[in-house]
């Protein structure tokens, strides 16, 4: 056995096989969106609060369950090249269990905080979550994946990160510009709160992503939604760059991926 594999209980099958260093946040977003390549690749780590190139991976899924993963990734990154600050962005049938793949493996990695409770409704998601992808369940209901475009002036595009409200049961994961949103528990929402996410519900069969110029809280919205947006922004996002190269790069190129 390589070093690149263990023997243990795969995440997602829960069969006992070798296991793969597996990224946690995929692979391309790293490349595409959240390392600086002139500076080895470097961001700043969400695990270490500093500069490295260390990408977050554990011991975690199996051959199989890694493939599982890929075949939604690959339609993603090439949806997320396409991605520009005004033009819609089609998407198809692959874009939700990409957005469950990546939910459920932010929500293993939150799993690490000694806060989480062991049984409830975190841990029906993450088992539903895992049924869907395993295709034991033709779909993720009743939790729901919910997906935003951004491409911001403050180049928050170029990040990756994840935070948990258990509270409010929603789990907010990025990979680059898309801003995923998955509901854990229904049951603490507002009609009102349900009409607004109604909007933003990743459809099965495909559809379209317009980019979001601002986050209007109220309309298009949770509250709860823009706070835990503000807490990811301000903690539990790893980036590109500090702030000054951000603007340095900005005014010398388009945020047009495709040129990036
Ligand atoms: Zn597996």
């Amino acid at each position: 056995m390589s070093q690149q594999e263990q023997i243990g209980l795969c995440r997602l099958c829960m069969q006992k096989r070798e296991l793969r260093n597996s990224h946690i946040f995929p692979k391309f977003i790293y490349k595409d969106f959240v390392s600086d390549l002139n500076a080895g690749g470097q961001f700043v780590s969400l695990e270490e609060g500093r500069k490295t190139n260390k990408q977050i991976k554990r011991f975690w899924y199996c051959e199989e369950c890694e493939q599982r993963f890929g075949n939604a990734e690959n339609s993603a990154k090439k949806m997320l090249a396409a991605v520009t600050r005004s033009e819609p962005v089609w998407y198809g049938n692959r874009l939700l269990p990409f957005c469950v793949s990546v939910t459920l493996r932010c929500l293993e990695y939150e799993f690490r905080k000694k806060s989480f409770p062991k049984r409830g409704p975190l841990c029906d998601a993450r088992r539903t979550w895992r049924e869907y992808l395993l295709g034991r369940r033709s779909s993720p209901a009743p939790r729901s994946q919910h997906a935003f475009l951004i491409v911001d002036d403050k180049e928050m595009y170029k990040g990756a990160g994840t935070v948990t409200s258990q509270d409010e049961g929603l789990i907010l994961c990025q990979v680059g510009p898309l801003y995923i949103a998955g509901i854990f528990d229904k049951r603490l929402l507002t009609s009102n709160d349900i009409r607004i996410w109604d909007q933003s519900r990743v459809d099965p069969n495909g559809g379209t992503l317009r980019p979001v110029r601002e986050w209007r809280v109220g309309t298009e919205v949770t509250s709860d939604f823009a706070r835990l947006l503000a807490i990811h922004e301000r903690e539990a996002c790893m980036r590109v760059l500090d702030q000054t190269r951000a603007n340095t790069r900005r005014k010398a190129r388009s945020p047009n991926r495709s040129s990036m």
